[in-house]
């Protein structure tokens, strides 16, 4: 192999660390400047530079640019530097990236799979350099972030969370696989945009929507095998759940939307109980939004196994400790005809209450939910309410993004006297009240989904179980430490994911084995070593 090709190859190329014996043996004389440096002196140029745009956008090109020149600089300078770097290679910078990603597109960085490959689907997954593919995180891009139908754009979603899986998770680069399913967009801007890179045409729906996904599915399994993990990212609501539920017994598939938003939500409480005291069954939840993916009633039903597995009490019976508002006021079983089938769980006896802050006086949750995805909804009132009957209120605001969350971070602080246990969905910083300081959790799905990955991989687990979302939400709340616990977090800090990954990763993998779904055998007996073990490490390689 030449030595140019070596440096044009992001996979191997090391740039100005190449050593004088490497340069000597890989025909890389005269194609570098003499110098030679280490890979933290070039982590620290990047940072250096990264630091000097100040246009966020900026900053996510510089990061993607490293990607294609330098990959593991790429992940090195990501893991160092993770809680600095993942609003860039993730939300919210992603997303804005997603809206012009017509115009910073250069290079393909996974498969398009459109209509028009309709029958080729095989083919095309054919096209693909890696053949042995762990993770696939695939999107059709109606429903990114809180952004909407970005169609074809929505590449850039499966790109950022898979280069979480590899930074956060330690999942391979080379297994990992980002698919964008392009079946039209109802974005009209997008289709009369000239710099738009998908099909313009309007969103394909019905049986020709179904036969396109289901070809997508059955290719995937015959090329892959039946390991191969398929992330729904970002589909539509009645998609995501007709996608999950079709494909749950036949394919190890995962919905972070659904399934990871409701992993990490219940983490962030069970570790809240721990500052609050008592179990999970002793407490009384309230939820603002009662939408049927993401947030609301995703989340109370993971709460409700949760609880029903600790108590040994059926389903039916944990449901009645959690209570739903959505926006016609207090979901009631005097409503249950006109409601969507997914609220019926939760039409719980009690008299109609419109008013949500009535709502929250007649029921007197200690734990409190924002769902709705509508600001300043959790107002003084409320939140004073909330401190009225509890010594220390639960409130997690999980709205995105930081204009529509449920209540500021200061807000649940200060109207609560300093006793609020607050986390959100968008980041806060630090409160300082009454010489304090408290530091707001954020309930960030990228908590949850890379250490999940892991351990599905390490197990060679063939099917995603509920019990397996439970000891991923168990191990995480594990990981919150006293000193976190002190400054009023329920979340650890980002800056050991890695750790706590291989965490959650043990845990998954070893309901993965007890409930007989591994096929990676004999089981390793030290798990979490074993995880360790497995994961990718940046670090360059000698290449003797
Ligand atoms: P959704 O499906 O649109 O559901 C919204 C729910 O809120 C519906 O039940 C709706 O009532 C209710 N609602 C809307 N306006 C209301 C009002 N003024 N008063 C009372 N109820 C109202 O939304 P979603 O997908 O569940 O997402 C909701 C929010 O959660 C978004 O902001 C999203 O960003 C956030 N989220 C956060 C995370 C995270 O923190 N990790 C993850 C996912 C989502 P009806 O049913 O009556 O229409
Ligand atoms: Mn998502």
């Amino acid at each position: 192999a030449s030595g140019y090709s070596l440096l044009r190859d992001p996979r191997h190329n090391k740039g100005l660390a190449f050593s004088e014996s490497e340069r000597d043996a890989h025909y890389l004389r005269g194609l570098l400047p003499p110098t030679e440096v280490t890979q933290e002196l070039q982590e620290k140029k990047l940072m250096h530079n990264l630091r000097q745009y100040k246009v966020p956008l900026q900053r996510y090109m510089a990061m993607m640019d490293l990607q294609e020149r330098n990959e593991r600089l790429f992940y090195k300078v990501l893991i160092d530097n993770v809680e600095e770097l993942l609003p860039v290679v993730y939300t919210p910078t992603v997303g804005e990236a997603c809206q012009k990603y017509g115009s910073i597109f250069r290079r393909p960085q996974g498969l398009y799979i459109s209509l028009k490959e309709k029958g080729k689907i095989l083919e095309v997954l054919k096209n693909w350099p890696e053949k042995s593919i762990q993770v696939i995180v695939v999107t059709d891009g109606e429903r990114i972030l809180g952004l909407g139908d970005l169609g074809c754009q929505g590449m850039g979603i499966p790109v950022g969370k898979l280069s979480l899986y590899t930074a956060l998770g330690g999942i391979r680069p080379s297994a990992c696989l980002p698919i964008t399913i392009d079946v039209g967009t109802n974005n009209e801007q997008l289709l009369k945009d000239e710099f738009y890179i998908g099909l313009r045409q309007r969103r394909a729906t019905g049986q020709e929507y179904a036969e396109l996904l289901h070809e997508f599915m059955c290719a995937v399994k015959q090329n892959y095998g039946e390991k191969v993990i398929i992330q729904f990212e970002d589909f539509a609501n009645h998609n995501a759940f007709e996608l999950l539920a079709k494909y749950c017994k036949s394919h190890l598939v995962f919905n972070d939307d659904i399934q990871g938003t409701a992993s990490v939500v219940l983490s962030g409480i069970v570790a809240a109980l721990k500052l609050v005291g008592g179990t999970l069954a002793e407490h009384k939840f309230l939820f603002l939004g009662a939408g049927e993916a993401s947030a609301g009633t995703g989340i109370a039903e993971l709460i409700a196994l949760e609880m029903s597995k600790q108590t040994k009490t059926p389903l039916e019976e944990t449901r009645k400790k959690i209570w739903l508002v959505d926006s016609k006021g207090l979901i009631v079983s005097s409503r249950k005809e006109s409601l969507q089938h997914f609220k019926k769980p939760w039409a719980h006896e009690h008299e109609p209450v419109k008013q949500f802050l009535d709502a929250v006086k007649a029921i007197k949750p200690t734990v409190l939910i924002g769902s709705s995805g509508v600001g300043k909804t959790f107002t003084k009132e409320v939140v004073e309410a909330m401190a009225s009957f509890n010594e220390k209120p639960v409130i997690l605001a999980l709205s995105n993004p930081t204009s529509q969350s449920e209540c500021t971070a200061e807000e649940a602080y200060t109207w609560s006297k300093g006793r609020a246990i607050f986390a959100s969905g968008s980041p806060f910083d630090p409160v300082e009240y009454h010489g304090k300081i408290f530091v707001p959790g954020q309930a960030n799905n990228a908590y949850i989904f890379p250490g999940l990955g892991l351990g599905l991989v390490i197990s060679g687990a063939i099917r995603v179980h509920d019990d397996m979302l439970l000891a991923a939400s168990e191990a995480l709340a594990g990981q919150v430490a006293q000193e976190n616990f002190d400054k009023g977090l329920i979340y650890p800090p980002f800056s050991n994911i890695r750790k706590i990954s291989a965490q959650i990763a043990a845990n998954v993998a070893a309901k993965a084995y007890e409930l007989g779904l591994a096929t990676h055998l004999p089981r390793p007996a030290n798990l979490v070593k074993y995880a360790e073990s497995c994961m990718y490490s940046p670090l360059y390689r000698s290449y003797r």
